[in-house]
């Protein structure tokens, strides 16, 4: 299969990048505009390989998306190009309306016009895979509730407030125009090569470096946690079995609180790394309360038994198993890390997409 991937320099596009490049033989075209969140250095494992390509672009282009459209020649679409970051949208929404809403139209648009010019059987086997967020759904505020696919839309956030506007627009294209989407809503990811700003990982490096573990309010709030190899598994299963019109929720089983989140790395950090930096005796001691996220939701948690039954999908990594993994990456990994950190890894970006 030939398939064009957006945002595929980011956390969750870089690991499904690898898992199509490691485990199957099928080609890839990714397009990214390298935004903060992209990082080339993420794909350097599979670089090199044949099956590989790079274009550097923003998905808002419509004449270069038109122009690559018809020179690969896509028959999949994995459309993970977004601003991804909830505390970005609160202090500036801009981008995530662009991006996510006028990039997804754009998208849809290119594909829907280069998918008019395919044969009979090509187009019925085209695929535009949609990766979206369990954040679409709101929160949940009992202990036992959980999203469905059928769950209404209730976004909190001008991040996932323009998330639920493109998983609109993508069924909209479908309905209308027949363009065979599909569209799926993950819970959180965390593993390797995640961004340090968010909570996993800004955790496990602050308490490497001695500095504070900052926790919104008072760290009671529920997130269900999927390792990222488990989603690009699911993701490619997906878009080679999934069934036109469907939204498939992907989740971990892993309901935890943030502040439980944070703890449990801080004993694995006191078992790996012992050597504490400031005199420490327990990492623990660094976490610190601050004020809460404006509008933030109370509870995610989903119910991925339809892509279970369905597609015969399940998540590999328990919560332990994959946050120890994860912990593990970050130590034998410092230099990916450092070079975000201190920003060195954008100056290598017009070398690497040469
Ligand atoms: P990320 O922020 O790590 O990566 C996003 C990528 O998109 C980056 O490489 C960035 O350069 C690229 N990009 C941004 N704007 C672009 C534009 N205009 N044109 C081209 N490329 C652009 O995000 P992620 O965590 O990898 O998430 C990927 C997708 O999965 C997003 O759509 C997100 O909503 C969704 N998702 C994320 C999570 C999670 O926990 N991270 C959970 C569920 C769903």
């Amino acid at each position: 299969m030939k398939i064009l991937i957006t945002g595929g320099a980011g956390f969750i596009g870089s690991a499904l990048a690898r898992y199509i490049i490691n485990e199957t033989k099928d080609q890839i075209l990714i397009i990214d505009s390298l935004t903060y969140a992209g990082n080339l250095e993420s794909l350097a494992s599979i670089a090199q390989s044949d099956c590989y390509r790079f274009e550097h672009l923003d998905i808002c282009n419509r004449a270069k998306l038109d122009h690559i459209f018809a020179e690969f020649q896509p028959e999949a679409v994995m459309h993970l190009a977004a601003e991804s970051h909830v505390d970005r949208s609160i202090d500036g929404p801009d981008a995530f309306i662009e991006t996510n809403i006028l990039g997804t139209y754009t998208l849809l648009e290119t594909a829907r016009k280069y998918w008019q010019t395919l044969g009979e059987q090509a187009k019925k086997t085209f695929r535009f895979h949609h990766i979206s967020t369990d954040e679409v759904y709101g929160d949940l505020h009992g202990t036992d509730d959980l999203f469905t696919e059928t769950t209404p839309y209730a976004p909190s956030s001008p991040y996932s407030a323009s998330k639920a506007s493109s998983d609109h627009l993508v069924r909209a294209w479908l309905r209308t125009y027949g363009l065979p989407t599909i569209v799926t809503n993950c819970s959180n990811n965390y593993g390797p090569y995640h961004f340090p700003e968010k909570l996993i990982p800004l955790t496990i490096l602050n308490a490497l470096e001695g500095k504070a573990l900052p926790i919104y309010g008072n760290g009671a709030q529920v997130r269900d946690w999927l390792y990222v190899e488990d989603h690009a598994r699911a993701l490619y299963k997906v878009v080679c079995d999934g069934e036109v019109g469907e939204t498939y929720n992907i989740g971990g089983h892993n309901e935890r609180k943030n502040i439980e989140v944070v703890q449990t790395i801080c004993r694995i950090l006191d078992v790996m790394v012992p050597n504490k930096p400031r005199n420490l005796v327990m990492y623990e001691e660094l976490i610190t309360f601050v004020t809460d996220r404006p509008g933030h939701d109370m509870r995610y948690a989903i119910d991925a038994s339809k892509i279970e039954r369905e597609l015969g999908w399940s998540p590999q990594e328990t919560f332990e198993s994959g946050i120890r993994k994860t912990v593990e990456w970050y130590l034998a990994n410092e230099e990916w890390w450092r070079r975000v950190k201190d920003n060195s890894y954008k100056s290598e970006r017009l070398a690497l997409t040469r």
